[in-house]
């Protein structure tokens, strides 16, 4: 069995490059995430990272002002939001460098990055 660690490496390496890279079936081109060992269309195990275009749209979005983990504190207001991109997937992720009041479904948005004091590098989005 694959280290669960080893099997994420990719997505954090890209993270690290500014890239959002996802896993791509081999088999009928399907985007998968999360991370997943057989493709959920064909069943195909042949699942390979690629980067995504990195675009997305607002489908929604709420405001979080109460930190739930300490490594959030620093980033209150919070806006959590689930993001289409263009690949077939619905995403949950963050936005950031926004007025939480100023966004709206359909809202067009770029992948970004963000580093954590620990060192973590996660992919967020924030507005094109
Ligand atoms: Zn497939």
């Amino acid at each position: 069995m694959t280290d669960k660690t080893q099997a994420t490496q990719p997505f954090f390496d890209g993270a690290a490059e500014g890239k959002l890279r996802l896993q791509i079936c081999g088999g009928c081109e399907t985007w998968a995430y999360p991370l997943t060992t057989r493709c959920a269309n064909c069943g195909s195990s042949e699942l390979q990272w690629q980067d995504t275009s990195g675009q997305g749209t607002v489908y929604s979005h709420a405001k979080l002002q109460r930190a739930y983990h300490p490594r959030h504190k620093q980033r209150l207001p919070l806006v959590l939001a689930q993001v289409d991109i263009p690949e077939g997937l619905r995403l949950m992720t963050n936005l950031i460098d926004v007025d939480p009041s100023t966004v709206r479904v359909g809202d067009a948005v770029v992948a970004a990055f963000e580093t954590f004091d620990d060192g973590g590098v996660l992919p967020v989005f924030r507005k094109a």
